[in-house]
């Protein structure tokens, strides 16, 4: 088959990886004249296969009037006219359920241990990938007793569903990441998860293109998808301007974009943006820079050592669609980076950047068919696209193929999401 994958971030070319691995002839088109210059280019660097949890639930609605009024809060709100951000905060607010977070986590865990398998076969299948991809483990840092003792309490729950985790002392935290030693005394403790890899999901994609282009997928970059247009035989094709985009079987993996475009089709997606930043900082030849990935949970705040540098990454800002860099909020993660790190590296010299997270109320990517015959989806990743990328192009590719998934997906379909 002929398939048109639209958009070549970390979704879309793992997709397109799939489906030509499958026999399909595969085109895949982006805006920008090189791939994954959106929300894939600097991301917080995690394959982070154990901590899938969505953001909604129970314990969440009672935080969020705090977070929104301190300026310096992990996740701010500003509210606009749109009624598409309306819809998305009331779904989101339903779905704070503990019932419906169970649900999902234990879905998205499926899917995250499914993910685990493939990027595994794929850095062992494909060699020339280069992507400072590294099976680094994972420290979670808890700063009060009490969240630490909760998060003690979750182990033997995580365990049920296939997560191998440790909880440390303050000491053992130190020792297992010494360029934590500026923090010893504010850790309360910390949950280890060796199984956890960190990699520069910028680079994985450049050299995922490299292989598609030797594996002979089209790309057409510098291709504004500018509409969908209903067909003769309930189908729809793709046009950049006054051209037709080739493919019989379309995927829209478009990321933050996906929503708007496909509502001109009749199709409804819940995905919205959850603005966030990073910096990655230069390490310095003699500086103390973490080596395995941390995360500081009371800051929502992560780090991952990417060969010479640190990418830090954190906020979630329901903004809209703004690209706009807000130095205040880069300054906060500025901040708290070197209160943690103070001798990784040289802060000055750190590259700033903002993406946005396609985030669906409910933390589950929509991925398979639309109502439209040759109309797929694999959308709504949020803040974990690279981490789902490979389970969900492989479930994807499976589906428009017609064989068996490997995980069941009606969770992740359209239709099943009530
Ligand atoms: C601060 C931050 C930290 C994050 N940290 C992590 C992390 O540590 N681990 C993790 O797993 N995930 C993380 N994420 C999430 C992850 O980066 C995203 O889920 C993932 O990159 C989404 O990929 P995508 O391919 O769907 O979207 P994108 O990368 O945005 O790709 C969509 C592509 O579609 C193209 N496009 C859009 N509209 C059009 C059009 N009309 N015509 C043609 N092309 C178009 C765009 O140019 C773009 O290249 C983070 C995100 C942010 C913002």
């Amino acid at each position: 088959m002929d398939v048109l994958v639209l958009g070549a971030g970390v979704i879309g070319l793992t997709t397109a990886y799939y489906l030509n691995a499958g026999g399909h002839r595969v085109t895949i088109v982006d805006r920008h004249p090189e791939v994954a210059l959106e929300t894939s280019y600097a991301n917080g660097a995690q394959l982070s296969y154990s901590y899938v949890a969505p953001l909604a639930g129970p314990g969440i609605l009672s935080k969020i009037p705090g977070w929104l009024t301190r300026s310096d809060s992990p996740m701010r709100f500003h509210p606009s006219l749109d009624p598409d951000l309306w819809r998305w905060c009331l779904q989101f607010v339903r779905a704070c359920t503990r019932q419906q977070n169970v649900r999902s986590t234990r879905y998205l865990l499926q899917l995250s241990f499914l993910s685990r398998a493939l990027m595994h076969k794929l850095v062992d299948d494909e060699p020339s990938l280069d992507f400072n991809y590294v099976r680094s483990g994972k420290l979670v840092l808890h700063r009060d007793a009490n969240a630490f003792a909760s998060a003690v309490g979750l182990l033997e729950f995580q365990r049920t569903l296939g997560c191998e985790q440790q909880a440390l002392d303050h000491e053992a935290c130190v020792q297992i990441e010494p360029a934590l030693k500026a923090v010893r005394n504010q850790i309360a403790g910390g949950i280890y998860t060796a199984s956890e890899d960190t990699a520069d999901c910028y680079r994985f994609c450049v050299s995922l293109e490299k292989v598609l282009r030797e594996r002979g997928v089209v790309f057409e970059l510098a291709t504004d998808v500018s509409a969908l247009k209903h067909a003769p035989g309930g189908r729809v094709e793709a046009w950049a301007g006054t051209r037709r985009l080739p493919g019989e079987q379309i995927v829209v993996a478009l990321g933050c974009a996906s929503a708007k475009l496909l509502k001109t089709v009749g199709v409804g997606v819940p995905v919205y943006p959850l603005k966030g930043y990073s910096l990655t900082i230069p390490v310095r030849s003699c500086g103390i820079a973490p080596v395995i990935s941390v995360t500081d949970f009371a800051r929502k705040v992560v780090y991952a050592r990417l060969g010479e540098r640190m990418r830090v990454a954190g906020m979630a800002d329901i903004a809209g669609y703004s690209r706009a860099l807000n130095g205040h909020r880069l300054a906060t993660l500025r901040r708290e980076a070197e209160a943690v790190f103070p001798e990784a590296g040289d802060y000055s010299a750190a590259d700033e950047w903002v993406g946005l997270r396609p985030a669906t109320p409910r933390g589950l990517p929509v991925i398979g068919p639309t109502p439209i015959r040759n109309l797929w989806l694999n959308v709504g990743q949020g803040a974990l696209g690279f981490t789902l990328a490979t389970g969900c192009a492989q479930l994807l590719g499976d589906l428009i193929t017609q064989r068996p998934t490997a995980i069941d997906c009606t969770m992740f379909s359209l239709g099943g999401r009530s």
